[in-house]
């Protein structure tokens, strides 16, 4: 072997697997990001700062997507910083359920059962609030929940008005097998995001002689001569450069990590060859399942000034329930937004925000260039599937219930979709097929999978298919979504992968 392991991308997964991979000493790990790197000290930018609010402007990559066929095309957030997306977003900390990654396992994918998966969150998280078989108590993630005092208005009267319609409290959303109403499994403290740059990249992970970290240095993409990685082709300060090594790994995230692929003759024949590059291995699983959590929300006017402030957190507290005849634990969830966040501005208004956990439908990714800068066409195709829709129509009028019980009611009056639409179950979901958006969890764009899947672009330890020394580590991964957000269960995929190269199991 020669040359470092190559990581591309210090996201959620990059930095994470960065730290394992390096602790041994026995490997040497560089970790590129395109992003910029503040380090260690606490002098990160006030939007990185702050977890009561997602950064979707000054640390943004400025994708946009069609959410449906139907709509104009919306910001789609994804961080550019060390950090990636974990730098950026709301830090709620859902697990997932059980069955989530025991539906892996059935599909073939052994390693990836709910037994095997525990230990490995359990790994990285820090859970300040319970202690025991379920949950880790000294990795590097602080999660903490927020309290009912700490709860604004808003989200206090939410938990009312469900325990009013009869769901079950919960005090703990990551216990296997849990449900119902309580506050959210955060990683902030103090009000402070804390990112998987901040929690696995400490100094005393950076002082490592066996760890580089490169940042504002893009990656155009990885060179193969017989089907085998020699180095990747990178842009920084210094222009066009090559970096030779024979083993890369890809953290780009589900949106980046199939450009690179792409760019490096590997996809899907006529996407390669559409853009201009010979095509190296036919991999048809690059990009065409681009799986989220599609959401909708009715929003409402505070009666009074006083029950919000700009302030106040986005989001503290959640339903999760099942959708009838699902069979699941909880494939829905619903969640009261303190204010409506949009990428530059918030507005003086609530909302009641829901989201599918286990869509049936899904988009597609489409490059039209290998142009580094070129951004793909993301077509979300979010609730074009006609059961999503009816899970949705229903739980647009559980949030209408919900804002008729007289905690929420005496706080804020309807204002958006209006009642009329409401009312009548096509207009309401004629209504979403134009007002929904991404949960923003996209995953799934280079699918592992068993031996014989024809979309399986990586094994079941993230080996690139037909290609000796490449790699993929991020949420691109996923054969399909968890019914939680996303960001806990990506970073157990990194855990398990930095494991894997940790102790040799990948070489
Ligand atoms: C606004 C927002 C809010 C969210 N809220 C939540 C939430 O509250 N809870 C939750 O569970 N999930 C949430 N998510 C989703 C979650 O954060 C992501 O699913 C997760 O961080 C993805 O991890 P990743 O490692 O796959 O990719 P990322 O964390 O996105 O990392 C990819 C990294 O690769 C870098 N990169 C890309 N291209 C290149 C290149 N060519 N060369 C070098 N580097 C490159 C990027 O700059 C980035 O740092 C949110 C996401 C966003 C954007």
């Amino acid at each position: 072997m020669s040359g470092p392991l190559v990581i591309v991308g210090g996201g959620s997964t990059g930095c994470l697997i960065a730290s394992r991979a390096s602790e041994s000493g026995r490997l040497g790990v560089l970790l590129l990001e395109a992003g910029r790197d503040y380090g260690p000290s606490a002098a990160l930018p006030g939007d990185l700062q702050d977890g009561g609010r997602n950064s979707m402007v000054r640390h943004d990559w400025g994708y946009r997507h069609h959410p449906t066929t139907q709509q104009i095309r919306f910001p789609f957030p994804r961080g550019r910083v060390l950090g990636g997306s974990s730098a950026v977003n709301t830090c709620i900390a859902l697990r997932g359920q059980p069955e989530d990654f025991d539906e892996w396992a059935a599909l073939g994918l052994l390693e990836w059962s709910w037994e095997r998966c525990l230990p490995a969150f359990r790994a990285f998280e820090r859970d300040l609030d319970f202690d025991d078989d379920w949950h880790g108590r000294d990795g590097e993630l602080p999660m903490r929940r927020h309290p009912p005092e700490e709860w604004v208005a808003w989200q206090a009267a939410f938990v009312e008005a469900c325990r009013a319609l009869g769901f079950p409290a919960c005090d703990d959303s990551n216990r296997p097998g849990s449900h119902g109403v309580g506050p959210h499994t955060m990683n902030k403290v103090d009000g402070r995001r804390v990112s998987a740059a901040e929690a696995f990249l400490s100094e005393r992970v950076r002082a490592r002689e066996s760890l580089t970290i490169r940042s504002e240095t893009r990656v155009r993409r990885v060179i193969l001569r017989d089907r085998r990685v020699v180095g990747v082709e990178v842009e920084g300060s210094g222009g066009l450069e090559r970096i030779e090594t024979d083993r890369v790994l890809l953290t780009a995230g589900a949106i980046a990590t199939p450009g690179i692929l792409l760019r490096s003759g590997l996809g899907p024949r006529d996407d390669v060859t559409r853009i201009g590059v010979d095509p190296v291995v036919n991999l048809p699983g690059v990009g065409r399942r681009l799986l989220d959590h599609p959401g909708f929300a009715i929003f409402l006017r505070p009666r009074f000034f006083g029950p919000t402030s700009r302030r106040d957190p986005l989001i503290q507290t959640v339903l999760r329930y099942p959708s009838a005849g699902s069979g699941h634990t909880c494939d829905m969830l619903l969640q009261p937004g303190s204010k409506v966040n949009l990428p530059r501005v918030d507005l003086p208004l609530v909302s009641l925000m829901a989201a599918l956990g286990k869509p049936r439908g899904h988009g597609v990714l489409r490059f039209e260039s290998a142009d580094l800068r070129a951004r793909p066409r993301i077509e979300s195709r979010l609730l074009e599937d006609e059961d999503d829709r009816a899970r949705a129509v229903d739980a647009m009028h559980l949030a209408r219930r919900l804002a008729q019980q007289p905690p929420l009611r005496k706080l804020a009056s309807h204002l958006l979709p209006r009642a009329a639409v409401l009312d009548d179950r096509s207009r309401t979901d004629a209504w979403i097929r134009k007002a929904c958006d991404s949960g923003y969890h996209p995953c799934g764009t280079a699918p592992m999978g068993p031996d014989g899947d024809p979309n399986a672009v990586t094994d079941q330890r993230g080996r690139v298919r037909g290609v000796e020394g490449l790699h993929i580590g991020d949420a691109s991964l996923m054969p399909t979504i968890p019914s939680a957000n996303i960001h806990l269960a990506t970073l157990m995929i990194g855990q398990r992968i930095g494991e894997w190269w940790r102790d040799g199991g990948l070489e």
